[in-house]
């Protein structure tokens, strides 16, 4: 097990700045999400602590050592691609042990770890078989076995469930979350999911044009997000986000309605509210429906607000048509308000 700590790290690619002073301190068992948008530089900042990539500035260290110039082989990583990376000619039980074979650790040995890999994954049936003729579900806990016999200090995964199909992937999350609190190893996991990210971290860390925005556990970015980005990012359906400016009696709308907000700070420019924290009021704002999606278990309603569209959900059914007139009403402890810098007011 490991603390890894990341301090100052940056990357260029010649003059392009990928990573531009980032960082970051994981301790030691915990589980921790890289989360951003497409090109944001998680990909690049977790291949910077495997030893995949160089760094260009900053430090890195994993335990009590400064890896900045180790080869990922000697870091006491192991890391868990998107495309698994299996060897097609190998069997489940010749690709598990394959990292061990090349540390000529002796064949017992090799398949005690392989046996109990194979144990905690549900893979004892299938270890005389090859990759292709395994499930991508399957595939995926091979790939995860090759990284637990190394009983590494630090799990490194990138994307490990995004070529797997929906209900899979959620399964497979669990599995994962499951290991973690059995194993408890130092894990970080990169995904441009948020709801990946909101279900299996102790702690997130968003990114954005490779710069942290916010870290911090998941119920912390959900609550309190810093600013706008984040706000937006993380929670779907999406905060919703209303433009105006606060009065003295609530928050005006750039088309001059009236919201409820129990704090009025004057530099509030943007009114956020999560789609679950509106809820029907016959005393609320007149909104029109513009669309109704039943899921079964709640209703998704996008509705006119002024010249604004906003998301709502509902846990209760809806029977309302395009066109008809709803009252609607945030929770008032649920607003969140915004300056023009896009930073959060938090008083
Ligand atoms: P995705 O979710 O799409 O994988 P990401 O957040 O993981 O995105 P990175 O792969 O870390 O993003 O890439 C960050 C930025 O660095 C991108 O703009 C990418 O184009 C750039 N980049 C990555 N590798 C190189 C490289 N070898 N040379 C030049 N630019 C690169």
């Amino acid at each position: 097990m490991a603390h890894v700590s990341v301090s100052n790290a940056r990357k260029d690619y010649g003059a392009f700045k990928a990573i531009k002073g980032v960082s970051v301190d994981i301790g030691d068992g915990e589980f921790v999400v890289l989360v951003g948008p497409s090109g944001c530089g998680k990909s690049t900042l977790l291949r910077m602590i495997a030893g995949l990539e160089g760094i260009t500035s900053g430090q890195i260290q994993i335990g009590k050592h400064i890896v900045n110039e180790l080869a990922p082989k000697d870091r006491d990583i192991a890391m868990v691609f998107q495309n698994y990376a299996l060897y097609p000619h190998m069997t489940v039980a010749k690709n598990m042990g394959f990292s061990l074979r090349l540390k000529r650790m002796p064949k017992s040995e090799i398949d005690h770890r392989v046996g109990n890999a194979a144990k905690i994954l549900g893979l004892e049936n299938l270890l005389e078989r090859y990759p292709k003729q395994l499930s991508g579900g399957q595939r995926q806990r091979v790939a995860m076995g090759r990284a637990i016999v190394r009983d590494p200090a630090v799990f490194l995964f990138d994307e490990p469930l995004s070529n797997l199909d929906a209900k899979l992937r959620v399964q497979m999350r669990s599995e994962i979350k499951e290991l973690h609190q059995r194993l408890q190893t130092t894990t970080i996991y990169v995904t441009h999911d948020q709801i990946e990210a909101m279900t299996m971290a102790d702690k997130i860390v968003v990114m954005k044009d490779g710069l942290i925005e916010q870290s911090g556990s998941p119920l912390e970015l959900y609550d309190r997000p810093s600013n706008l980005f984040v706000a937006g990012f993380i929670g779907s359906p999406a905060m919703n986000f209303i433009e105006g400016s606060m009065g003295e009696d609530g928050f005006k709308t750039v088309d001059g309605l009236l919201l409820p907000s129990e704090r009025r700070p004057l530099d509030a420019v943007i009114y956020g509210i999560r789609p679950e924290h509106i809820r029907l009021d016959p005393d609320g704002i007149e909104v029109t429906t513009i669309v109704v999606e039943p899921t079964g278990s709640e209703t998704l309603v996008l509705v006119r607000l002024g010249g604004q569209t906003l998301t709502c959900v509902f846990r209760e059914r809806i029977r309302a048509a395009p066109g008809d007139i709803l009252k609607i009403a945030p929770i008032h402890d649920a607003v969140h308000l915004f300056a023009a810098d896009e930073q959060r007011i938090t008083t």
